[in-house]
């Protein structure tokens, strides 16, 4: 399908990207090249807000799993999503990209608060706004985090990078036969449970008329070919055409 016009989008990116061919953590070199890939997004006109998972070092599932209490694993996954945005940070201004971070969770002498007015003019001035620390509460995660700061900074779509090409009707990873859709609506995302997003997250694009598309972050140049429409892509939506 045709994507709308868009001037603002929120881009996502799972955490894991991050770690490129490593199995913990951030690898530079790799976080320099997804900084190129969202250079070449803003090059084509967008104003673009940006949320990082923090998958690569902390999800605070991993710790309740093992015993540690869910809020305080989930205070240290979020903090984990605040080291990403840092990294993507460092990494777009050695490109020239000017940014800046916004943290759901305050602190001060390492980034601003989320103060929806002041990443506004931020994004008028040319920057790019990457939010971190997700919604700011425990028991969410930075998809929910993604899909409010796309319904409150009036994005026009949610883009989701990540490991796959889109969605799928069964795991590809584990299906040879998986079958990969072109579209799919928020109620069947939902009914179905299709690893797409969190429901919540989900549900919060649905109320707000938000589409999401996911796409591949892995494949070099694909942001951009996304954009243009022409790249391989699963954009959520109820509009069909
Ligand atoms: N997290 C949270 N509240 C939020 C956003 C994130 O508690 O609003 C925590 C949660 O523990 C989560 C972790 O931060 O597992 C990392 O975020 P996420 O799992 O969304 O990262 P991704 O899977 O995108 O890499």
């Amino acid at each position: 399908m045709t994507l709308p016009k868009m001037n603002r989008v929120l881009l996502k990116l799972s955490g894991e990207v991050l770690m490129g061919d490593q199995q913990f953590g951030i690898d530079p070199a790799f976080v320099l090249e997804l900084a190129k890939e969202v250079k070449a997004a803003k090059e084509t006109g967008l104003e673009i807000c940006l949320v990082i998972g923090g998958g690569n070092i902390f999800r605070g599932m991993a710790g309740a799993a093992q015993g540690m209490d869910r809020a305080q694993a989930d205070y240290m996954g979020m903090l984990a999503t605040v080291m990403n945005a840092l990294a993507m940070q460092s990494a777009l201004e050695q490109i020239g990209v000017e940014t800046r971070v916004q943290s759901a969770v305050q602190m001060d002498q390492v980034c601003e608060p989320v103060i929806r007015r002041r990443a506004e003019r931020h994004l008028e001035k040319g920057r790019i706004v990457i939010f971190a620390a997700g919604v700011g509460a425990p028991y969410f995660t930075t998809d929910s985090g993604a899909a409010l700061r796309a319904a409150e900074m009036k994005c026009d779509a949610l883009l989701k990078g990540t490991s796959v090409d889109g969605v799928y009707d069964s795991d590809p990873k584990k299906n040879a036969d998986a079958k990969r859709y072109e579209t799919v609506s928020y109620g069947k995302v939902l009914a179905d449970d299709l690893k797409v997003m969190d429901a919540s997250a989900v549900a919060l694009c649905r109320d707000n008329d938000i589409p999401i598309v996911v796409f591949s972050i892995r494949e070099k140049g694909n942001v951009a070919k996304v954009l243009s429409g022409e790249g391989t892509q699963t954009v959520v939506t109820d509009h069909t055409a």
